[in-house]
């Protein structure tokens, strides 16, 4: 099964694509992660990434696509992916389809993470993420148990460069002008259905876990 998280920065894809795809059994590919990964370690790819990623604007679809889609090659993805932050453009999603064809393959879900624009910032200016893997916590909604230690793995919270408000408001103007149109190509394949993504973080796991469930039972 290949499922796309959609939502805009902030919705709560990191937070529930991890414990989802553990839960249905699916590889959980993070595009931001995977940039996140690769700055880290220096490489190529990562220093290209750099200064996309901190202007809040995408990178290039050659770049990005040649990623994920090199990602979903990777062993621990032959039994289906939740994809989160990718696709974000038409030209993703298109090359993401002719990928999955030529496997016998398609998406089969495309579950949208509803947040009002003001919840976003707010849970982006709180964001803080662990070092070792991205796991996500707010501030407020959702604290670590020890401040700035990560709940699953020990390692230090940080807030990333790009959850500044300025930098924020600016992902969100790219997210509604790049990625919307993503949502209504998914909308006319017949897979796309709403989450109220404004409810808790484990209600909202409840929804995507249901209809997750639904959906594999009918295929
Ligand atoms: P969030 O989950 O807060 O939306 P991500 O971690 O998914 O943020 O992405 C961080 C940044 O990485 C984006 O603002 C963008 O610069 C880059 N990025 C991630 N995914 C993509 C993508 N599919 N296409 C282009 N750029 C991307
Ligand atoms: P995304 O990957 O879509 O950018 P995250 O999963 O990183 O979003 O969540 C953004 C912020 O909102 C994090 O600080 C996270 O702890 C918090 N958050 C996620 N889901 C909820 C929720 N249902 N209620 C309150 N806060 C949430």
């Amino acid at each position: 099964m290949i499922v796309v998280l959609l939502g805009a920065p902030g919705s709560g894809k990191g937070t529930q694509g991890a414990p989802l795809a553990e839960h249905l059994g699916l590889a959980h590919v993070a595009s931001g992660d995977l940039f996140r990964d690769n700055i880290g370690r220096g490489t190529e790819l990562g220093k290209l990434a750099q200064d996309y990623i901190k202007r809040g604007v995408l990178v290039p679809d050659d770049v990005t696509i040649r990623m994920v889609l090199d990602r979903l090659t990777s062993t621990d993805a032959a039994g289906g992916a939740i994809l989160d932050g990718f696709p974000r453009t038409l030209a993703q999603a298109q090359a993401l389809d002719m990928a999955l064809a030529k496997q016998d393959q398609r998406v089969d879900a495309a579950p949208l993470v509803e947040v009002s624009t003001e919840e976003l910032l707010r849970r982006l200016a709180g964001r803080w993420i662990c070092r070792a893997a991205g796991h996500s916590y707010h501030e407020a909604s959702n604290p670590p148990r020890e401040p700035g230690r990560c709940d699953i793995d020990g390692s230090e919270l940080y807030q990333r460069e790009d959850d500044t408000i300025e930098v924020a408001r600016k992902r969100l103007e790219v997210y509604f002008e790049q990625t919307r149109p993503v949502v209504d190509y998914y909308r006319q394949r017949g897979v796309l259905f709403e989450i109220n993504g404004e409810q808790s973080i484990d209600e909202v796991f409840h929804d995507l876990v249901d209809a997750l469930q639904a959906t594999r039972t009918a295929a």
